[in-house]
């Protein structure tokens, strides 16, 4: 039996991971999961899967947990005390997919015991790459990419040696806006935004993918996830999103991953892995595929990805600024607040002031440095996202 505990359970990636255990109920045990405000579904899934502890991150749903868990024997707590506590429950295995630079302190929690993290939390490596990473060394972690692109070049690894690397090439769909004219763009809604071409999954990543934000973390994901150097990490648009990821070597070859695009593949590989077994997922069918196309990306179209190379290049803490401005400029655009051109705005000026100030410079960034950065970020996006656009 594998003890599993979810961080996220009640999101896109925390439901398919749910699917994917019920339908081996033999091969697991529930140690503990964690939710937000939809305190409804972690209840319905709690009673299901039956942890020895549920947790919403929110104190003021507490009670409704309580009364929905009256009973059942399964305890009840709140507050991100509480969801990294969760984390710190002896599982063999923990599944990090809280959204947003939230899911760090209890992925930490969760690597600090010695667990096996699945890593769907691309903030997690964006925000404390070099951090994570001496922590799963000093306490014996394993991580695991949940990320399909990440999964995708984690499994054309296999088997290769690590120096024979020249690159990664990630595949983007291009979004919700990907066949959009660039003038047309500052006038998106976030309806507009939060609808995918191929991929079901939460609101926020969906609209980061339609601006490239998402791509853009998952180029520092992959850069610090694989020890690669940033001109190593590569994008192209893939609108099919068949081929997830490929690693090029230094003999010319390349190894693509492909598959339909369907999260609980990677969530799958990691939840069996090292082994491989069946999962409910689509076969494709090449010949009915016909063609797939590849194109360059247009960083006038696209300005997260040119920032993306300026954080990776910077250092320090500006993987942990990025992400947080870009979060606060997110919840500025669902607000209504700012257009959604003027997202990459905020996030440009965040990252010049904090780098004018010395802001981002740190030679070992531990977890309270980086957490001052997000927390700076965040409050001067909020700012600049109010005022002067
Ligand atoms: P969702 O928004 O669907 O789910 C997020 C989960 O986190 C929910 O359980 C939510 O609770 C909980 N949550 C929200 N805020 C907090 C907080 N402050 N503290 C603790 N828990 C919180 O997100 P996704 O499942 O789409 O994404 C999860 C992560 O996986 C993200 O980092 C995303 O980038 C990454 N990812 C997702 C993919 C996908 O296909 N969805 C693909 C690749 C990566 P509640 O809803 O109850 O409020
Ligand atoms: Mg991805």
């Amino acid at each position: 039996m594998k003890r599993v505990s979810i961080l996220g359970a009640t999101g896109s990636i925390g439901c398919q991971t749910i699917e994917l255990i019920e339908a081996a109920p033999e091969r697991f045990e529930v140690v503990a999961l964690t939710g937000g405000r939809n305190v409804a579904l972690l209840a319905e899934q709690a009673k299901r899967l039956r942890p020895g502890l549920a947790v919403t991150c929110h104190d003021d749903c507490r009670a409704e947990l309580t009364e929905r868990l009256l009973g059942t024997g399964i305890e009840v707590a709140s507050g991100d005390a509480a969801v990294a506590e969760a984390a710190r429950m002896q599982a063999d295995w923990v599944m990090s997919a809280i959204v947003g630079a939230a899911g760090l302190v209890p992925g930490l929690a969760a690597i600090r015991q010695g667990a096996t993290l699945a890593l769907a939390n691309k903030e997690t490596m964006v925000a404390a790459g070099p951090l994570v990473l001496e922590a799963a060394r000093a306490h014996g972690a394993t991580l695991l990419p949940v990320d399909s692109e990440h999964s995708a070049v984690f499994q054309a690894l296999v088997g290769e040696d690590r120096a024979a690397v020249e690159r990664v090439i990630l595949t983007a769909s291009g979004g919700a806006f990907r066949d959009w004219p660039l003038e047309r763009l500052a006038t998106a809604t976030p309806e507009q935004a939060a609808t995918h071409p191929n991929w079901s999954m939460g609101q926020r990543i969906t609209i980061d993918s339609a601006s490239m934000f998402n791509k853009a973390l998952e180029v520092i994901e992959a850069r610090e996830l694989f020890g690669l150097a940033p001109d190593q990490v590569e994008v192209v648009i893939h609108p099919e999103s068949l081929i997830h990821a490929l690693v090029g070597f230094n003999d010319g070859a390349l190894m693509a991953h492909m598959g339909a695009p369907d999260m609980r593949h990677a969530i799958g590989y990691a939840l069996n892995w090292p082994e491989r077994r069946d999962l409910p997922v689509a076969r494709l069918d090449l010949a009915a595929t016909g063609s797939m196309t590849f194109r360059a990306p247009d960083e006038a179209r696209y300005p997260a990805l040119r920032q993306a190379r300026r954080v990776m290049e910077e250092g320090g803490l500006a993987g942990a600024a990025f992400n947080a401005a870009k979060e606060a400029a997110l919840d500025a655009f669902l607000d209504r607040r700012i257009g959604f051109l003027q997202m990459a705005q905020v996030v440009e000026q965040v990252l010049d002031t904090m780098s004018r100030a010395g802001a981002l410079r740190v030679d070992i960034p531990g977890l309270d440095a980086v957490l001052g950065a997000d927390a700076e970020a965040r409050e001067r996006a909020a700012r600049i996202s109010r005022t002067d656009l």
